[in-house]
């Protein structure tokens, strides 16, 4: 696995942590969330409380799926399509998360 670090905190981004990536490069779940509610409006803070609720169970359930042992060689396929679809929605979310 390739090590990243974080742009906000340039700590190394570590396997089982909660993180994401954005046009900057890899950052930690909880930098992304607190660089972004120092910039963010007035009127967009309840929809960054959201958004950061729902990123982070996203990034929970990443986490989950990867913590998986002993899984059955006849489910890797369908556990590796999940791990996928949650990664795509935690880009979106990050995306939306990016634009408040
Ligand atoms: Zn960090």
């Amino acid at each position: 696995m390739a090590k990243f670090t974080c742009y906000v905190c340039s700590k190394p981004v570590i396997t089982g942590q909660k993180f994401t990536f954005t046009k900057n490069g890899a950052v930690h779940y909880y930098c992304f969330i607190s660089e972004k509610s120092k910039t963010v409006v007035e009127q967009n803070a309840e929809k960054l409380s959201v958004l950061s609720q729902l990123l982070e169970s996203e990034l929970q359930h990443l986490i989950n799926i990867l913590n998986i042992k002993d899984m059955p060689g006849e489910l890797k396929e369908l556990i590796d399509k999940k791990y996928k679809d949650i990664e795509k929605a935690v880009v979106e979310t990050t995306n939306a998360i990016n634009s408040l």
